[in-house]
């Protein structure tokens, strides 16, 4: 059974990876992100209190996204081979509810699969991807965000979880197939 955390900066191609991922191992893809977008589209009560916050680039409170993983992984990976969290967690407290979730499901074991990627490559890349959170501001808060609350995760997690790093740069193909081969 995978169980996969793909972590790195806003743009650095976490999503279209766990979607490559998620369909050649059969996985349960989780993305965070996606969760919100789809609640703010359909207008759920999850929507309207996550929209400005979202379109903003600001980050959702813990409690709200702990909760929403939470009952996630424990109610719907179903017939899965496994897992794959995308754009979660964002903060130490976050990646310490996360440890407790996984304990209480037996999932443990998570592999970190870290996307590395130079600054400008994402502002790049963020600014040529054009979602309606993508605007010169909110790219820089959420790159600020990332590197602020977000990236000191690595550290936290170094002491007793595998960490996996793949240059995320390169043409999407090439960068899946690094990650595939480093699987294994
Ligand atoms: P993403 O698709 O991962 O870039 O997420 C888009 C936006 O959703 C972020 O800029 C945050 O506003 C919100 N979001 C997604 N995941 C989280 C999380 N784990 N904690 C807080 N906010 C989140």
């Amino acid at each position: 059974m995978h169980k996969i955390l793909i972590f790195g900066a806003p743009g650095v191609g976490k999503g279209t990876q766990s979607q490559l991922l998620s369909e050649k191992l059969n996985l349960y893809h989780l993305s965070t992100g996606e969760v919100l977008r789809e609640a703010i589209s359909e207008g759920t009560e999850l929507g309207i209190k996550a929209k400005k916050i979202v379109e903003s680039g600001h980050l959702v409170s813990d409690d709200l996204m702990i909760g929403i993983v939470h009952d996630a992984l424990k109610n719907r990976m179903n017939s899965k081979d496994g897992f794959i969290l995308d754009g979660f967690p964002r903060t130490i407290d976050q990646a310490k509810a996360l440890d407790g979730i996984l304990k209480e499901l037996g999932l443990e074991d998570l592999k970190i699969l870290h996307l590395v990627a130079n600054d400008d490559e994402i502002i790049k890349r963020l600014m040529l991807r054009g979602r309606t959170d993508d605007n010169a501001e909110t790219i820089k808060l959420r790159l600020n965000l990332y590197l602020d609350s977000t990236k000191p995760i690595l550290e936290y997690y170094k002491p007793y979880r595998k960490i996996i790093e793949v240059n995320g740069i390169g043409e999407i193909e090439e960068v899946f197939g690094k990650i595939l081969s480093k699987l294994q």
